[in-house]
Protein backbone atom coordinates (compact mmCIF):
# COMPACT_ATOMS: atom_id res chain seq x y z
CA UNK A 1 0.00 0.00 0.00
CA UNK A 2 1.84 3.23 -1.27
CA UNK A 3 -1.51 5.31 -0.48
CA UNK A 4 -0.59 8.19 1.79
CA UNK A 5 -2.80 9.18 4.16
CA UNK A 6 -5.98 10.85 2.73
CA UNK A 7 -6.03 14.23 3.63
CA UNK A 8 -8.58 15.58 6.01
CA UNK A 9 -12.26 15.20 5.07
CA UNK A 10 -12.88 18.37 6.49
CA UNK A 11 -11.27 21.19 9.10
CA UNK A 12 -11.92 22.89 12.48
CA UNK A 13 -14.14 25.69 12.22
CA UNK A 14 -12.39 27.14 15.23
CA UNK A 15 -8.66 26.47 14.81
CA UNK A 16 -9.05 25.10 11.16
CA UNK A 17 -7.42 22.30 12.22
CA UNK A 18 -8.01 19.24 10.62
CA UNK A 19 -10.64 16.76 11.57
CA UNK A 20 -10.40 13.21 11.31
CA UNK A 21 -13.79 11.44 10.04
CA UNK A 22 -17.21 12.63 12.31
CA UNK A 23 -14.70 13.31 15.19
CA UNK A 24 -16.92 14.25 17.92
CA UNK A 25 -13.71 16.61 19.48
CA UNK A 26 -11.35 18.61 17.24
CA UNK A 27 -7.94 17.05 18.65
CA UNK A 28 -5.58 20.43 18.08
CA UNK A 29 -8.26 22.68 19.87
CA UNK A 30 -10.16 20.20 21.65
CA UNK A 31 -14.17 21.80 20.75
CA UNK A 32 -16.90 19.67 20.49
CA UNK A 33 -17.69 19.55 16.59
CA UNK A 34 -21.06 19.01 15.62
CA UNK A 35 -21.86 17.78 12.20
CA UNK A 36 -24.65 18.71 9.49
CA UNK A 37 -27.24 15.73 9.42
CA UNK A 38 -27.94 16.52 6.38
CA UNK A 39 -24.37 16.75 4.54
CA UNK A 40 -21.78 15.66 7.55
CA UNK A 41 -19.43 19.27 7.54
CA UNK A 42 -18.39 20.33 10.49
CA UNK A 43 -20.68 22.91 11.83
CA UNK A 44 -19.77 26.26 13.16
CA UNK A 45 -20.64 27.33 16.49
CA UNK A 46 -23.49 29.44 16.30
CA UNK A 47 -24.62 28.51 13.33
CA UNK A 48 -28.25 28.48 12.83
CA UNK A 49 -27.98 26.79 9.11
CA UNK A 50 -25.05 24.68 7.44
CA UNK A 51 -22.99 26.82 6.02
CA UNK A 52 -22.37 23.50 2.86
CA UNK A 53 -26.23 23.06 2.27
CA UNK A 54 -28.11 25.93 4.33
CA UNK A 55 -29.96 22.78 6.07
CA UNK A 56 -31.61 24.07 9.51
CA UNK A 57 -29.44 22.95 12.53
CA UNK A 58 -32.19 21.77 15.25
CA UNK A 59 -30.55 23.25 18.61
CA UNK A 60 -28.83 20.50 20.31
CA UNK A 61 -30.07 20.43 23.92
CA UNK A 62 -28.88 23.70 25.81
CA UNK A 63 -26.55 23.61 28.44
CA UNK A 64 -27.44 26.86 30.17
CA UNK A 65 -25.23 26.69 33.22
ZN1 LIG B 1 -10.08 22.97 16.42
ZN1 LIG C 1 -25.14 20.67 5.51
Amino acid sequence: MNDQSKPPSCNCPYCDGPIHEQADLCQPCGVRISYCSKCGKPLPKNASSCPECNAAIPRERENKQ
